[in-house]
């Protein structure tokens, strides 16, 4: 292994699928008891290998198995792990400095990130940016802004979202067990609406349902049970991430983004697993050409680091008293160096024309596997974020146990892979956009093995 300035990890790791032992191995397993003695049992583990190097499209476990990353540590590591220019630029902002607190002292790097924010997101009207350390922390900023910018205290979300793991966000997440389940009461004023879920929309008589009669849908339960003007705010995921990739019917959000406009509710676009490039482009609302007042980032943004944010209208961000956003670490200089890493290696080799690509590839995949198996529900998403919904008779009822398998043979062939849904049933696939096509169609190889061994 060649050692670099970023360590035995990064980039020069060799890219390969290599097994030497079971996964997981005699080392891991003896890392595990360790684990178990010292870590609550509430922070559950996907695929238990002990990982010491990680780089490319791969991770290397403590008894030297190579896998191949198809999860990205949840669409984190989209520039790949340890890659290069954020190395480089963490290193340099450690040893210049670690921590002022930017409300006590600013510095340069954070207000980068937010110049960057406001180059990126969709809409070219004037931006404003809060840096925060979590997914679920950008929301409640989102919320708060949008409260205060409108004097409303109800946030509307959708059946299927996922918003973070908070007091607030729980009571915006849908999903019951593992995400809420014992742990209300949660927080108040917070609606549900039905979402656009193409595959599971009951067939009617002219059609499939379209969206923008889906997004009336929407809007009918909220005028009638909450009431526009009592509105803050709609939280959206364009595509749905921890919900089973679900991608709306075409019309949906820009039929909901027409209506939060003429009732002065601002629409925020939850981007955080689906942005920075993840699905083809920088963020996944400019496919339908959709232009949020806020949207929320965290994962892809800085190649691993806690970094999140909140971007949006300088009106709706500035309605803010001064002092009212924040926190300690809140665009900590060393998060945001590895964020001006990360996006500097998005553009510098186009990893939103790669997602694509990877899209491609993992659709064809994904297609040949479907033409074998009657398992295969649904294929959808959008570049390289992409899913499968493993379904049993008659071709609807949700197959947890089945794609829960898929998954379990995955693992042990060197293959990461997430489940995700409402009904657990879906294989999701993140990979690292620095993925060679090599490695991809490796990966799939074992994914359609595991079709086969578990039929
Ligand atoms: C992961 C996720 C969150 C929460 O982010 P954390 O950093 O885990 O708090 C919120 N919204 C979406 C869409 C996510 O995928």
């Amino acid at each position: 292994m060649t050692e670099t300035a970023s360590g035995p990890g990064g980039p020069t790791l060799p890219q390969e699928r290599r097994l030497v032992t079971e996964v997981p191995g005699p080392r891991s397993r003896e890392k595990l008891e360790r684990r178990a003695r010292h870590v609550a049992r509430g922070v559950g583990t996907t695929l238990p290998v002990f990982v010491e190097a990680a780089g490319g499209g791969v991770l290397v476990d403590a008894d030297g198995n190579s896998l191949i990353d198809l999860a990205s540590g949840i669409a984190v590591a989209s520039v790949g792990n340890a890659a290069p220019h954020v190395v480089d630029r963490v290193v340099e902002q450690v040893q210049a400095f670690t921590h002022t607190c930017f409300m006590v002292t600013p510095y340069d790097v954070y207000v980068d990130v937010c110049e960057l924010l406001a180059e990126l997101t969709p809409g070219d009207h004037e931006k404003r940016s809060a840096l925060l350390n979590s997914g679920a922390e950008a929301v409640e900023n989102a919320v708060k802004i949008a409260r205060a910018h409108t004097g409303r205290d109800a946030v509307a979300v959708v059946d299927h979202a996922y918003h973070g793991r908070t007091n607030l966000t729980m009571a915006m997440t849908s999903k019951s067990m593992p995400y809420k389940h014992g742990f209300g009461p949660f927080a108040g004023e917070v609606y549900r609406a039905p979402m656009s879920y193409p595959f599971r929309e009951p067939v009617l008589a002219d059609g499939p349902i379209s969206g923008e009669a889906a997004a009336d849908r929407a809007i009918d339960v909220l005028e009638k049970q909450v009431g526009a003007t009592n509105l803050s705010c709609l939280v959206i995921e364009p595509i749905l991430g921890e919900g089973g990739f679900v991608v709306p019917a075409p019309g949906f959000l820009p039929r909901l983004k027409a209506w939060t406009e003429a009732h002065g509710i601002v629409f925020v676009a939850d981007e955080i697993q689906t942005g920075f490039c993840r699905t083809g482009d920088w963020f996944a609302c400019e496919h339908e050409g959709v232009v949020p007042d806020l949207v929320t980032t965290a994962k892809g943004i800085a190649g691993g680091f806690p970094l999140a944010a909140v971007t949006g209208r300088a009106e709706i961000m500035d309605s803010v008293h001064v002092g009212g956003l924040g926190g300690t670490y809140g665009g900590n200089p060393v998060a945001c160096a590895a964020a001006l890493g990360s996006i500097q290696t998005m553009r510098e080799l186009d990893l939103a024309s790669r997602a694509r690509e990877i899209g491609t590839l993992i659709h064809a995949s994904l297609t040949a596997i479907a033409d074998k198996h009657a398992s295969v529900g649904d294929i959808r998403g959008r570049g390289a974020m992409m899913a499968v919904e493993i379904v049993g008779a008659g071709g609807k009822v949700p197959d947890a146990a089945r794609a829960g398998a898929i998954s379990a043979y995955c693992h042990s062939q060197g293959v990461v892979t997430l489940t995700c849904g409402t009904y657990g049933n879906v294989l999701r696939f993140l990979p690292p956009l620095v993925t060679s096509d090599a490695l991809l169609t490796e990966a799939f190889g074992v994914v359609s093995a595991a079709f086969d061994a578990t039929a």
